[in-house]
């Protein structure tokens, strides 16, 4: 099958890497043309705009940053429903809301095109090795058909149901990451302020019954206060509101969701947007009166 690729950044690169390793023709577009390049060497190819992404291709796949860019991707002047000018099957692998995939969905639909969303669960290293999950909602025949694909990146795949289901289960589990998140920071903060070595605190935690791989992944950012992005800051606080909008609409109650929310809403206001997101350790240090690893003065326990 010929794959159309859209967004090649810190998720949709290695997941498209993963796409020509499995045998796939992929033919690639990013808005920044050069992060393209990584796939030429390895026999993909670079369409210079979404008309060319999509011209000719079996499957047209998408991974890109919200709601605003996969409006504007598909239904923008230029985008995929305007050069769905032959059959294709389209799956939308961002976390958008749920109402975002439906409605680009039943648009594609009107065009006569297939579409699943189908966001993934994991981050950075989990796409690099093809461990993702997929959380797929949409046609079930669509999903069946395109599964061997949806299995070249991922490690497990997931059927919701209807369109919007996959988004709707993406919510779900990132629900869970915020807090996790969250609620290590806060054990961190709380050791700190104890006047507790943070990397002894890390050693106990992770052969505790809360381990989690998670932890594992998380754990030497938190002892080197450096957080290269496998999942931006500004992405969870992103999918935090989508996650308050569902709720709010279907009147759940998450009070500690709408804390978390606060929590990475001022990680984000102080310059912590680009940062991975456990990053949010650091806003909360920061709101205890934590000033960095050198302030030895930081131990209000003591
Ligand atoms: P990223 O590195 O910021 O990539 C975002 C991509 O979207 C880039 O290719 C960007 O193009 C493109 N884009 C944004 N606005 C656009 C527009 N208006 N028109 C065309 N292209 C546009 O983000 P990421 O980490 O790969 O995340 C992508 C999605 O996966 C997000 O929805 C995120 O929530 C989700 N996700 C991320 C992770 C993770 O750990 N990173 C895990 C699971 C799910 P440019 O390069 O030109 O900016």
């Amino acid at each position: 099958m010929r794959i159309g690729f859209l967004g090649t950044g810190t998720m949709g690169l290695p997941m498209a890497e993963n796409l020509l390793r499995a045998g796939y023709s992929v033919t690639a577009y990013n808005r920044s043309p050069e992060k393209v390049q990584p796939l030429l060497q390895m026999g993909g190819k670079q369409a210079q705009n979404i008309a060319e992404a999509v011209r000719n291709q079996d499957v047209v796949i998408s991974m890109l940053s919200d709601d605003s860019a996969v409006r504007e991707v598909y239904l923008g002047n230029g985008g995929v429903a305007e050069n769905a000018k032959h059959s294709f099957v389209a799956i939308d692998m961002s976390t958008v809301s749920p109402g975002t995939a439906l409605e680009v969905q039943k648009h594609m639909n009107q065009l006569g095109i297939a579409m699943l969303d189908a966001p993934v669960s994991g981050s950075a290293g989990a796409a690099k090795e093809a461990k993702l999950l997929v959380l797929a909602g949409g046609p079930l025949e669509t999903y069946e058909i395109t599964r061997p694909i949806l299995a070249a990146m991922s490690q497990a795949q997931f059927y919701f149901g209807p369109g919007g289901n996959g988004a709707k289960a993406k919510l779900v589990v990132n629900l869970l990451l915020a807090l996790t998140m969250q609620g290590i920071s806060e054990a961190l903060v709380l050791a700190e302020t104890l006047g507790l070595s943070r990397s002894n605190v890390l050693d106990m935690l992770s052969q505790s019954s809360v381990a989690s791989p998670f932890l594992g992944v998380k754990k030497q950012m938190l002892i080197d206060e450096s957080f290269p992005p496998a999942f931006a800051l500004k992405y969870m606080r992103k999918d935090l509101n989508l996650i308050l909008q569902a709720a709010t609409e279907r009147e759940a109650v998450l009070p500690a969701t709408s804390a978390a929310f606060a929590s990475y809403t001022s990680a984000m206001h102080n310059g912590f947007a680009e940062d991975d997101l456990a990053a949010v350790m650091m806003e909360l240090l920061r709101q205890s009166g934590y000033t960095g690893a050198k302030d030895s003065s930081f131990n209000l326990g003591l």
